[in-house]
């Protein structure tokens, strides 16, 4: 072979390997790996990013809106964003500071659109929304908040009901895809959120109007003596539905979403719960009307027996003492006084499992069964109870109670002598009708003879007319309570400076609408019995349901005026 034809050779050799080359090249990206280079090449045009969407609107008895979520827009850089880039959407909102990643959170609709208009390279704008509570503080303790969680995009359910209810509120994930122009920056998407995969949405038996004022009158008279804290509950007595649960304090609900986690734990755990369920305390007097009716129930003691108050009376080693001699009394003057020397020596007549069953019946020791996950069971005594275990229960003490435990046994004595458990969260409802669950007060059970429900009726008239809550009457309307001075436990014994005051009642006598319970937690007054600091409140909020509800006065009381 000749040299020139030597290299012609070598010329086609190489041609034809280089050839190859490509050809093997080009089998590899076309063929074997094609699937990861078209998922590499459909990346660069599209973002995929997972949404939750909006939760279910939170409703109140009317209609009215207590919770729901606004549409928000995000901002998010995928690239190192140029410093004009930046300044010129700080100067149409604050943002972090970030050259990458999240830009802004959580702005207007407005704003966004705003930004929009500056055709800003590398910025995608991304759907999100942000929780809002019309009525803040008044219901921030019963309602809860929510918190955002940065990686995951979800929004959670932080106390309340906002988190008792997670499950149900929560709005479902769902895929967005963001499309990129040819040149990497992100078109606007406007994508909308199908009603199906928002949150479920609920409706509470609360009324808004009761809800705020409930919670101004328990705000204004905590303030008013320097208490600790303190606790309403609105109830209509014939189906237990709750009108208003309030908590002092309490919190802004709107802001507290926005708080970081070290503003948070300054705020306390105190300010975030809801007492009404998770207070355990011992109620002291305002039990006496139960005890009275297991009394009456269990045919131990008559209604006319004689009891006689010598201010004190010892059990065992210790004293139990009343606020001044009684005297010769009947049994009714003796819830009528609040006599704990009478009610001690009442209760010595019955077995004390009888009691602590009755109590059991009543409500005590059990969960209220509201749907939050904050309610606390209570402690009832177990086992066999000395004749002083016996006095401490007949007078209130000895037993954990929530606030809704009390009203739910007192209420129960309205109900002529049928328990009617709470209902708070009444419906669940997808989109704008479609039912998905209602709640109801579930069967009512008796617990003691309409008979003596009547006449542990009537000797809580007495209390409010001429015993220790004159405090509530209201002129033409005969209303049925009973007051409450419970001195707390302390590691040094009952401590006199520290008390819960307290009221509860419900009105008209004869025709029961309305149950409240007031609970104050340690007022600092000269006075601080239950029948002065707690018992006004229950008479404001039961004029404003009179006027409200349009709730008739009784004919006998009106005929004396
Ligand atoms: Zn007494």
């Amino acid at each position: 072979m000749r040299p020139y034809q030597k290299r012609i050779v070598i010329v086609w050799v190489v041609m034809i390997f280089a050839f190859l080359a490509i050809l093997g090249k080009l089998f590899v990206i076309q063929v074997i790996k094609r699937d990861k280079f078209a998922k590499r090449a459909d990346k660069i045009q599209k973002e995929d990013n997972t949404y939750v969407l909006p939760r279910g609107t939170i409703f109140d008895r009317e209609n009215n809106i207590l919770a729901m979520s606004n549409e928000r827009w995000s901002i998010y850089s995928h690239k190192r964003m140029q410093s004009e880039d930046r300044s010129k959407i700080a100067g149409l909102c604050e943002i972090t500071g970030k050259k990458i990643g999240w830009i802004v959170r959580r702005i207007s609709v407005d704003l966004a659109k705003q930004i929009e208009k500056e055709k800003i390279p590398n910025i995608s704008f991304i759907p999100e929304h942000k929780r809002f509570y019309p009525m803040g503080e008044p219901i921030g303790s019963l309602i809860g908040s929510v918190q955002f969680e940065d990686n995951a995009e979800k929004i959670q359910g932080l106390c309340g009901i906002e988190w008792s209810w997670n499950k149900y509120l929560a709005g479902r994930s769902q895929k967005i895809v963001i499309e990129k122009d040819g040149v990497g920056s992100i078109t606007y998407t406007k994508e909308r959120f199908p009603e199906e995969l928002c949150g479920y949405n609920l409706s509470l038996s609360i009324s808004s109007s009761i809800q705020y004022f409930a919670y101004k009158k328990l705000k204004d008279t905590c303030l008013k003596y320097k208490a600790k804290g303190g606790v309403v509950i609105v109830m209509e007595v014939a189906t237990g539905e709750i009108l208003a649960s309030c908590s002092w304090p309490s919190f802004d609900p709107n802001i507290y979403s926005d708080w970081n986690p070290l503003e948070r734990r300054k705020v306390g755990k105190d300010r975030l719960k809801n007492k009404a369920v998770s207070w355990v305390l011992e109620p002291g007097s305002i039990l006496k009307p139960v005890v009275c009716a297991i009394l009456l129930q269990e045919g131990v003691v008559k209604e006319e027996d004689r009891f006689f108050c010598q201010g004190s009376i010892e059990i065992g080693r210790r004293k139990i003492f009343c606020v001044h001699k009684h005297g010769d009394q009947t049994f009714r003057d003796v819830l009528v006084n609040s006599c704990n020397v009478g009610m001690t020596q009442a209760v010595q007549r019955l077995d004390d499992k009888i009691l602590v069953d009755y109590l059991k019946k009543f409500g005590f020791g059990d969960k209220v069964g509201l749907g939050l996950a904050e309610e606390e069971n209570g402690i009832l005594p177990r086992g066999s109870l000395s004749a002083l275990a016996k006095s401490n229960l007949s007078f209130g003490y000895g037993l954990g109670a929530t606030p809704f435990q009390v009203l739910m046994a007192i209420s129960t004595i309205a109900n002529q002598g049928l328990l009617v458990k709470p209902v708070l969260v009444s419906r669940v409802f997808e989109g704008r009708n479609s039912l998905i669950k209602e709640y109801h007060s579930s069967g009512k059970r008796r617990v003691i003879s309409e008979r003596v429900a009547k006449q542990v009726s009537e000797m809580m008239v007495d209390v409010v007319e001429k015993g220790t809550g004159k405090a509530a009457k209201i002129v033409g309307y005969k209303i049925c309570g009973k007051t409450g001075t419970a001195e707390k436990a302390t590691p040094h014994g009952y401590d006199k400076d520290k008390v819960v005051a307290s009221f509860v009642g419900w009105f008209p006598a004869e025709d029961p609408k309305v149950a409240i319970l007031v609970m104050i937690d340690e007022p600092q007054a000269e006075v601080r019995y239950g029948g002065v600091i707690a018992t006004p409140c229950f008479r404001e909020i039961a004029e404003k349901m009179i006027i409200l509800y349009g709730i008739k006065g009784s004919e006998i009381v009106r005929k004396n005026i």
